[in-house]
């Protein structure tokens, strides 16, 4: 559903990416992993066409991204790591206008909309102002902001953050739901939800692919055990062990 060659991006003479190729098929949920720096939230921005590549190629749904960029980014939802969601709107109100925003039509919208907040289940809430919303709360009208339009990628930048434990719990329960008929890509700082919810992982480390594959395929790749947290592997691949 999304193919990626030899993606690379450079600011200035930062090489934020350098040459990655990845993979995400409908109905999997794959975890991209890294310290700060990277290139996650930059490797996520190039994949929605929010940043053009200096090289390399992105397909979403056999739609090239840079020949078709418009057709392309039709295909993906994008939940940014702080949405810029509008306090003084309600959410059916803010949701249809993200509808409207990104071409459905007006004979569609409603139906569209119904539906998004159906799927993250903020029906109760669709009266609500979105700035009385808590957090968790908000992370579901971004969701259901990505899902209006009916795309077959997600992507998600660092989407519990600020969430409480039953939060998260929430919220990956409804991404997995979402992702039996989409393809899923999220980046994450928190490991465990990672290993939670990711059918595969891909880590990150000065914006190459340092290594990727299932938990126990990474695990088979340092030597170690099935009991090893990701964790663990995490900081052996990228040697971030750090004592005191
Ligand atoms: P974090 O986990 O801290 O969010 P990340 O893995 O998402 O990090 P990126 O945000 O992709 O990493 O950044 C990769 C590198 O590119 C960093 O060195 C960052 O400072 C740099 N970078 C990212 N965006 C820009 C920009 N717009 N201008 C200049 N440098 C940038």
């Amino acid at each position: 559903m999304m193919e990626a060659q030899g993606i690379a991006k450079r600011f200035g003479s930062v090489a934020a990416v350098r040459g990655i190729d990845l993979r995400v098929a409908s109905g999997e949920i794959v975890g991209l992993a890294g310290e700060n720096g990277a290139g996650k939230t930059t490797t996520l921005r190039l994949l929605t066409g929010f940043l053009e590549p200096d090289l390399g190629e992105i397909h979403i749904g056999g739609v090239d991204m840079m020949a078709a960029s418009r057709a392309a980014r039709r295909f993906v939802g994008y939940v940014p790591e702080a949405a810029p969601l509008y306090a003084d709107m309600r959410v059916v109100e803010y949701l249809r206008y993200r509808a409207r925003l990104k071409g459905v039509s007006r004979a569609l919208c409603m139906a569209a909309v119904d539906a998004a907040m159906e799927r993250t289940q903020i029906e109760d809430r669709h009266r609500w102002l979105i700035g009385n919303l808590s957090k968790g709360w908000r992370q579901r009208v971004a969701l259901a902001d990505a899902l209006v339009a009916e795309p077959d990628v997600l992507i998600l930048d660092e989407p519990t953050a600020g969430l409480d434990p039953v939060q998260v719990q929430q919220f990956l329960t409804v991404l997995r739901e979402l992702s039996t008929e989409r393809a899923v890509l999220m980046a994450s700082h928190v490991l465990p939800i990672l290993e939670d919810v990711a059918d595969r992982l891909i880590i990150l480390a000065e914006g190459r692919i340092a290594a990727q594959g299932t938990l126990d395929e990474l695990r088979a790749q340092v030597g170690a055990g099935a009991e090893v947290s990701l964790d663990a592997v995490f900081a052996t691949i990228v040697g971030g062990t750090e004592t005191c």
